[in-house]
């Protein structure tokens, strides 16, 4: 298939590569504009959400990111990566830059207030074969969407309190993200996706 990347600049890098070759795709690490420029579809890993925006002006990839979104490169964003991807997120720093290509506002570390971390079983719209095993580690959730967005999975009600029933996972056109770390799990159905939007979208 077309050739595809994973950010590389901080955060869950190794496991997003193992979830995307588990899958049969040969994915490359990206660092440099040049690297970018190659692929056709960029995954955006977990890690911390203020580093990983400074270390894409540190290596001058923050306008070409933008850029390649802009004209409709197929993404995948877990965490870190789906408040990267918002059009806004609350609770982060003020200087922190989003990309916009996700019509959405997040919530930084909303979980946070109740829990660090949790897992859960979640049925993902699109995704076959039974609920999905979601692990969230000082995960945002998403405050709201646009006209444009698809919500593909909120936490269950059986959660409880507030988390109950919030939007954990989106897709608007090219673009999907997930508040959870499906490169955790062992499961790459969510890579699966992510390859066969990338083959569509560079057909
Ligand atoms: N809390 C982190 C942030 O705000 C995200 C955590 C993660 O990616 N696991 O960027």
């Amino acid at each position: 298939g077309p050739p595809v990347g994973v950010l590389a600049l901080q955060g869950n890098v190794p496991e997003h590569l193992d979830a995307l070759r588990a899958c049969g795709a040969d994915p490359r690490p990206v660092r440099r504009p040049a690297e970018l420029a190659e692929v056709a579809g960029l995954v955006l890993p977990g890690g911390e959400s203020t580093t990983l925006s400074k270390l894409l002006v540190a290596f001058d990839l923050l306008e070409p990111l933008r850029g390649r979104l802009s004209t409709g490169m197929p993404a995948f964003g877990s965490c870190a990566g789906m408040i990267l991807l918002a059009r806004e997120a609350i609770d982060a720093r003020p200087d922190q830059h989003q990309l916009g290509a996700l019509d959405i506002v997040v919530r930084r570390n909303a979980f946070g207030r109740q829990v660090q971390s949790f897992e859960s079983d979640l049925s993902v719209t699109g995704i076959g074969g039974g609920p999905v095993r979601a692990v969230f580690i000082r995960a945002p959730w998403v405050e709201s969407v646009g006209r444009g967005v698809d919500v593909i999975a909120r936490v269950p009600s059986s959660i409880g309190g507030e988390a109950s029933g919030k939007i954990v996972a989106v897709r608007q056109g090219p673009v999907m993200a997930t508040a959870f770390h499906p490169e955790q799990t062992g499961d790459a159905r969510l890579h699966d996706l992510f390859l066969r939007r990338v083959r569509e979208y560079a057909a």
